[in-house]
This record gives C-alpha cells, structure tokens and sequence, in this order.
C-alpha cells in the first residue's frame, strides 16, 4: 500500500505567484516595446558561433529561475529572430502577425483547450471563426470547414475529401480497391505541398500532372485538356483539378472560370490553392478575377499570411459538408458524443481532418477579426498590393532594373541588370546582391529562378510596410549593384 504521507504534493505551478506575476508583466511590457521599435532595427542578423553551441546544451535535469532563463531568451533567441515581423520582411510570404494576435495566443494559451471535442467556448469560437472565413470566400452557410496549422495541410486535407469523394474510394481498402489509377491535374507553377499531398493521398507525384504555363505563369488551357483526354483515353481516372489563385512565385491567377468549365465537362474536383491568393477577393481589384473561387469545391488559404495573423493557422472550406465529414469521421469508444454534460457540444472536430488534439488557434482569430474589422483587413491587403505595383513602377523607370514576370497581386520579380554581363554572371551578381540586402539587415527579400534568370522576388504580405521601404529597397538594390560590378 501506499504510503499516503509519502506522496508528492508538489505540482508545477510557481511556489511565488507574485513572482511569476512580476515577470509576466515584464515580458509583456517587453514584447509591446519590441513590436513598437522593430522598425529601427536590422530586419535579420547572422547567428553567432556562440549561440549555436548555446543551444547543445544537455537535457536540463534541474529547473532554473525564471529570470535567468528570460536572460537566456533575450541573449540567445529574440535578438536572431527570422524578422518577418519586420516592415522590410518581403522573403516568402510571410505573415506579420499584430499586438492583438499575440494576446489571443496568450489567452488561449491559459485557458489551454483542447479544441476539438465537447460542449466548452472554444468550440463555439472555433466555429464562428469558421463560418466568418465561409463569408470572406462567399461559400454557403452549409459548407464545411477547418483551421489547421497551414495551407499544406489544408490543401492536403482538401485533396484527401476529393480522392475519397470522387473515385469512389475505400476507405477500408484504400489505394488497393482501386480498379483505374486516379490522376488529378495543376501547373508547374504550382506550390510543392501539392506534389507532396499527391504522395499523401496515394497517387503519387506521377500522379499528379503537372501543366506546362502561359508567358504569364497561368496554367496553359490547351495542354491542360489535352493530357486530360490522353489521359482518359488510355483508362486513367482523371478526378481533381488545382487552380492557383496566387502562385507562390509570381502570384499568378490561373483562369478560374475556364477551369471552373473543365472541371464540370470532366467530372472533376474544383480545388483552388488561394494560400495567400484568395484573400485578395475582398478588393474591389481582384474580386471579379477571384469569384470562381465561389464555385470551387474546396479552397484552401492562410490567415497567417494575408490576414496577418500569428503562425500557425490556415483554413481549409468544402463545399460539400457530408463529402468532408465521411472522409475523416472515426468514433472509438473513448470519444463517444452524450446529451449533456462536457462530451455533449458541437460535432467534434476530428470528424473534419486528421489531428485529434487541436490548439486553441482560432482565438487569435477571432480576436483579431473583431479588433480590425474586415473591412481595415481589406484596405491592408489593398495597400500591399499598391506597394506591389509602386515597386514595379520603380523597377520600369530605372533601366539597371528589369522586370523578370508581369506583377500580380503582391509580388514583384525583378533584377539588377548591366550590358556587360553574361546571364550567369548576372545570376550571381543579384545572388550577392539579396544576401548582402539580408546580411546587411536593410531588408529581406527572398529569390526565385525565371526563365533561367536569378529573380530577387519581393512578395508583401506584411502590414507594417510603408511606401519609403520600397525606395529604400530600390536605391540600395541599385547601389550594391554598381558596387558589385
Ligand atoms: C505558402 C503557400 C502554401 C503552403 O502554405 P503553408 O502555410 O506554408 O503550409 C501553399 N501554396 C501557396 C501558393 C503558398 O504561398
């Protein structure tokens, strides 16, 4: 037996509240400061020597004081920071993420629901959250939805609720029920979590056709409905076709409708890939160019990007709720639903994807949305995109810069250019030129090859941007590209 006098009483929670209260505030106090002045500071510094071998340490086997380990954070991690809270931060698309949003993660992170079962409040915001990206995207009321960590995993889950619906899959027999190969179709444009879903789902990257594109990096039409026929006619099951809405190297918008068309003759899957894309439907700029979006039967978009909120979180919508849900529903007996009490509630939200344990993510969002309205969320969407093409003007008029792609949306590819240059030499001159941009900490633009040529790709999902970091970016761009020469 044991002996009760024995037993540890100890838990993890501070001995001295007032201690942990006092250090809390001075984090926050910290924080707010940081986001205040991140303007003034470098946009990335190179990690040092010494902070790597910091971070070998051995498993700690006893605790420390939650000062010095505050000390260690302000020593080793924030001050080499990726700085995609930075206005200069361009590399990617990379979210911004807002005083409000690191609360909601704050709050949620106390309150630390598993949101993903039972009758408690984060389900219900979970919901409305949701809901609220169904009205963005103008998807009916009764479509279905999730937030997940992403857009590949959003994608991925989209494409998983396509296989399952349109072959006529097993979900007991799986790949090998199948009596004709699933196909489904993108461009080359096409961001790599689609090649690695179609691993995912069974069909592999062979699986998976891959278009050639337009000079403007749209999904070429022709060819896309030529291997479609070729494809049925030599007894492959063509099901699901991708449409970039934004790709992530040029921001190019395929034709939607006309895809919307095949997809219909086809008899196949509409899904749209609108990670940062989609949520340009809310201008009044892109709204026309958008609304197949509408129609699709799943999109997939992020609000870490283009609606700036903290990492992580992504949504996935389909159009068809029961196609969603008979995908994923699972009910052991350890998660079965009652009529009242905790594990009554909302239709658990495991029965719409794959995790099972789910943060409380859409706090943030939730807070977020409620802090700015949608309507100033608009209007900073609009404002990157002006950036967008104030930056391209920029490009145009001084003739040691050259576009390398037609802008759209929020992303501009460009290069420095000089008459006495072969296309490998320059290749390595704008190489040396971003890494000295980002070595530097002017600013972080990231890169991409077009058309063979080396691009310094600018893409702006970030907020904070205001018109004199583009002229900053161009006058440095210009002068470390004369210096290099
Ligand atoms: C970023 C991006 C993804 C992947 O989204 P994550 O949130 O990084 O997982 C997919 N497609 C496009 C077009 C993207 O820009």
């Amino acid at each position: 037996m044991i002996n009760r006098r024995q037993m540890i009483e100890e838990t993890l929670d501070p001995k001295d509240w007032e201690e942990m209260r006092a250090i809390g505030h001075l984090m926050m106090d910290d924080m707010i400061d940081y986001l205040k002045d991140i303007k003034d500071k470098p946009v990335w510094k190179p990690i040092p020597e010494e902070t790597k071998t910091f971070f070998k340490e051995d498993l700690p086997e006893y605790g420390m004081n939650a000062n010095e380990i505050y000390t260690q954070f302000k020593t080793h991690i924030l001050p080499y920071n990726k700085g995609n809270i930075h206005p200069r931060f361009w590399a990617w698309v990379q979210g911004t993420g807002t005083p409000m949003g690191v609360f909601g993660d704050f709050l949620a992170s106390a309150m630390n629901p598993n949101v993903t079962i039972g009758e408690q409040s984060a389900m219900y915001v979970d919901q409305e959250v949701v809901n609220w990206c169904k009205q963005m995207m103008h998807f009916p009321e009764s479509a279905s939805g999730i937030l997940l960590s992403g857009g590949s995993m959003a994608n991925t889950t989209a494409l998983i609720v396509a296989r399952n619906h349109m072959i006529a899959f097993s979900r007991k027999e799986g790949m090998q029920g199948l009596a004709l190969k699933p196909v489904m179709y993108c461009s080359t444009e096409t961001h790599s979590c689609i090649a690695k879903a179609s691993e995912v789902i069974g069909i592999g990257t062979e699986g998976l056709r891959k278009i050639s594109v337009n000079a403007d990096y749209t999904i070429n039409l022709e060819s896309l409905e030529q291997t479609i026929r070729d494809d049925i006619s030599k007894g492959y099951n063509p099901f699901c076709l991708v449409g970039n809405a934004g790709t992530v190297n040029t921001g190019a918008i395929d034709d939607l409708k006309a895809l919307k068309l095949l997809c219909k003759k086809y008899d196949l899957w509409f899904h749209i890939d609108g990670a940062f894309g989609a949520l340009a439907k809310l201008t009044d700029q892109y709204k026309e160019k958008l609304k197949p979006i509408e129609e699709a039967d799943s999109v997939a978009f992020d609000l870490h990007k283009w609606m700036y909120m903290p990492y992580e979180v992504g949504c996935v919508l389909i159009r068809n709720k029961e196609a969603h849900r008979n995908a994923f529903s699972f009910t052991p007996n350890y998660l079965m639903f009652h009529d009242q009490g905790l594990a009554s509630g909302p239709d658990s939200l495991n029965n719409f994807g794959i995790e099972l344990s789910r943060g409380f993510k859409a706090l943030k969002v939730w807070m977020s949305i409620k802090e700015q309205g949608i309507k100033k969320y608009t209007e900073q969407i609009e404002k990157n995109i002006q950036q967008a093409e104030y930056l391209t003007d920029l490009v145009n008029q001084n003739n040691t810069l050259e576009l390398l792609a037609p802008t759209s949306l929020n992303i501009v590819c460009f290069r420095f250019i000089s008459s006495h240059k072969t296309k490998e030499e320059l290749n390595q001159l704008n190489k040396d030129i971003v890494m000295k941009l980002q070595v530097s900490g002017i600013a972080s633009p990231s890169s991409t090859i077009l058309g063979g040529n080396y691009a310094i790709r600018v893409a702006i999902t970030n907020h904070r941007s205001i018109t004199s970091d583009f002229d900053l970016l161009i006058n440095e761009t210009i002068k470390l590209g004369h210096s290099l020469l």
